[in-house]
């Protein structure tokens, strides 16, 4: 755990009592701090109780005596509308904080010479990927690294600071807008599209919360961007023009670069282009196909380099890379057949990546669908040998797929036994592919039960790990 000092013997409110809000009470508490903590369910305050917390109404709290609200990403700050702790904080003149900021301050507390470096990455998609990947080669450097935040530990719950450490953290959208002076020293922007608006009120607020992961940075931290959508890019120009360090990352299909060589990462399919050589190949990757893919080696690259690697150390690290589970993993082939497991596509964006990885799969989609459905994706219909579709968005993505093979299978079980058969049939090389283009809410409780549950579906047909080859 990371002590937060700072609030030494101050009451500090603490809403939302999920896993980030009592690992930020905690943190609080070991840094002097007197938390008061509060939840709408009975049951989480009845744990936060039993761990001997202070637990009080904050409906009937005086707010006046608090130093500052700790709300957990969960609630909203802005939209739809925000969070009645957010109102009682602001007339009361309350500082409203999340467990980053948290983070920013105990690490900024410490002496300069005894700071960890601080890794920073957000984006609508490839985050976890990326923060893993960026992860996987450091350690493999030889370096101290914790990795957490919006994917797998909580950054409170991490260990605590020593000098030449290094946290890699995943940040969401949600989280930064809960952040004022978190300052990392590589902080990276991978792409931008349309998600969470309700949260954020619309495009406009979702990508000034996106823009605060560099908001805080000074002169030598280093901010890596994604030039391939226009809400990144417009970031990038402002950067460059405040004459930030700023590392460009280019993905485009045929590895070519528009625009200026200096400071970039061209990522192809095949490998990455920097400053205008060649400095990774990609084919040959274990666990990074496609172009989303390269879009995320480009950014792991760009940190690596920062970092200290050698080039031929971060190029050899790419390509040893195992993955992450439910995001492109290979999990299981039964003969010719190869099984992908892309649960964590929850939305039709992600989708289209692990669609357009393939030239045809045996496509397994379908749950809760997201505002659109799979409209974005009917381009990529022609590479769809079939789809077999479940959940609550299996009737209207039918209606979408219209002359395109489908068939209507309800749950994953079936759905995968259906997709084998019809891939086996041919005889040939085939993906059975799960990348849903929706939530999982309606069968499962996450999207890693999901892919649990199509992992145990593949076993369950005899097909062989793809572990155990
Ligand atoms: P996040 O943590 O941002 O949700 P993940 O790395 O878990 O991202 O990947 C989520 C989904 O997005 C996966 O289905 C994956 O295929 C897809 N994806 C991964 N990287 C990218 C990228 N750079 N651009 C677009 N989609 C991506």
């Amino acid at each position: 755990m990371i002590p937060v000092p700072g609030f030494e013997g101050r009451r500090i409110a603490v809403f939302g009592l999920g896993r980030s809000g009592l690992t930020a009470a905690r943190a609080l508490k070991a840094g002097g701090a007197l938390p008061v903590l509060w939840d709408d369910s009975v049951s989480s305050r009845m744990q936060a109780e039993a761990e001997g917390f202070d637990v009080e109404d904050l409906t009937s709290a005086d707010w006046s005596g608090f130093a500052a609200l700790v709300l957990s990403p969960g609630a909203p700050l802005t939209h739809p509308e925000p969070h009645w702790t957010v109102d009682k904080a602001k007339a009361a003149g309350v500082e409203i904080v999340g467990d980053i900021e948290l983070f920013a301050r105990a690490i900024a507390a410490l002496p300069e010479g005894k700071r960890p470096k601080v890794v920073a990455i957000t984006g609508t998609n490839g985050k976890s990927t990326t923060t893993a990947l960026i992860g996987w080669m450091l350690k493999q450097a030889g370096m101290t690294v914790h990795v957490g935040g919006n994917i797998g530990i909580g950054v409170l719950a991490l260990p605590p600071p020593t000098p030449g450490a290094v946290y890699v953290i995943e940040v969401s959208s949600y989280q930064l807008d809960l952040t004022t002076s978190f300052a990392p020293d590589v902080a990276m922007l991978i792409n931008m599209s349309p998600d969470h608006l309700d949260r954020h009120g619309g495009m406009e607020g979702y990508v000034a919360a996106k823009r605060r992961i560099f908001q805080a940075q000074t002169a030598s931290q280093t901010a890596i961007v994604g030039i391939d959508d226009d809400w990144s890019m417009a970031i990038e120009q402002e950067l460059t023009a405040a004459r930030h360090r700023v590392i460009r990352v280019h993905a485009n299909m045929r590895g070519i670069l528009i625009g200026r060589p200096e400071h970039t990462v061209v990522a192809g399919t095949d490998g990455l282009i920097f400053e205008g050589s060649r400095v990774a190949e990609l084919t040959h990757a274990r666990s990074l196909p496609g172009r989303h893919n390269a879009q995320n080696a480009g950014f792991a690259y760009a940190t690596a380099i920062t970092l200290g690697l050698t080039q031929n150390q971060a190029a050899a690290f790419l390509l040893t890379f195992p993955g992450l589970a439910h995001r492109m993993e290979h999990v299981a082939t039964l003969g010719r057949v190869r099984f992908i497991n892309d649960s964590k596509a929850t939305n039709a964006d992600a989708a289209r990546q692990a669609l357009s990885s393939y030239d045809r799969s045996f496509w397994i989609a379908g749950g809760r669908a997201k505002a659109g459905g799979i409209d974005d994706l009917e381009d990529l219909f022609p590479r769809v040998a079939e789809a077999f579709l479940i959940g609550e968005a299996a009737g209207p993505f039918a209606a979408r797929l219209g002359e395109t093979p489908h068939r209507i299978c309800g749950d994953m079980a079936t759905a995968v036994k259906a997709a084998a058969e019809a891939a086996a049939a041919t005889g040939r090389d085939e993906v059975v592919l799960l990348s849903p283009a929706a939530a999982s809410f309606d069968q499962y409780p996450d999207f890693e039960a999901r892919g649990e549950a199509f992992r145990a579906a593949v076993l369950a047909l005899g097909a062989v790990p793809a572990s155990a080859s």
